[in-house]
């Protein structure tokens, strides 16, 4: 199948309000254009070299998202376009976004990611830490930060009922962070879960955004890049 019919496919299991972020990391500008063509305006990386690449070389209208680990130190090459960062797990970047919106004169969408699998991972916010995290912070003082939800990523597994446990997970802690922190705060809304192999259960479960790669664009392709 082309990337276009797989879009159309992937496009037609979303329910209303549902967005799709294309996640097009090692795949080639050819590629996105597909995807592109056929509308998709919302595209994931994960890596700031290959992102950066792509913004020059891509039109100008595609909302860049990124999904992968960020180094503080790089935050600057990104701030002035990115339309959201997901991967936001740590006190220290989340004051470097906040420095470098206010030095480029941009609030930029940020989402909190929480360590919600069972497997081993470097990245990510602890859920049982969050209250002691944000009692040391002047959340409000962050106002070049648009706190704009929560993401998480579940366990690599065919359990079903552990994926839907940590897919609640996060839809809870992104109910208590809302009510305690954010309350009548607009931006905050998304819960960003659901990749390829898990999306639909994540959207039952609450997603308000999935993260979809290889059912689009097919395997990845690492060799070429
Ligand atoms: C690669 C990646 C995805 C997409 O994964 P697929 O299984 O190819 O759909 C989603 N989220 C993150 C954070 C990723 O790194």
């Amino acid at each position: 199948m082309s990337v276009e019919e797989n879009l159309i496919q992937v496009r037609s299991t979303l329910p209303i309000g549902v967005q799709l972020v294309a996640v097009s990391k090692t795949h080639s500008d050819t590629e996105i254009m597909e995807a592109y063509n056929t509308g998709q305006r919302i595209f994931g990386e994960n890596k700031v070299q290959e992102l950066l690449r792509k913004w020059e070389s891509l039109p100008k209208d595609i909302e860049w998202h990124f999904i992968g680990h960020l180094q503080s130190n790089k935050v600057r090459f990104i701030a002035p376009f990115i339309a959201m960062i997901h991967s936001v797990d740590s006190l220290k970047l989340l004051k470097t976004i906040n420095d470098e919106g206010r030095r480029i004169g941009r609030v930029i969408p940020c989402l909190l990611q929480f360590h919600i699998a069972s497997e081993e991972s470097k990245f990510g916010l602890i859920p049982t830490s969050v209250d002691q995290l944000f009692s040391g912070i002047d959340l409000l003082g962050l106002d070049h930060i648009a706190f704009s939800g929560v993401m998480g990523m579940a366990t690599f597994t065919d359990d079903v009922e552990m994926v839907k446990k940590e897919f609640s997970l996060l839809a809870a802690l992104f109910q208590k962070l809302k009510r305690s922190y954010f309350p009548g705060e607009p931006d905050f809304r998304e819960i960003s879960m659901g990749m390829s192999d898990d999306y639909l259960l994540a959207i039952a479960c609450g997603s308000t955004m999935v993260r979809i790669g290889s059912t689009i664009f097919g395997e990845r392709c690492y060799i070429s890049e």
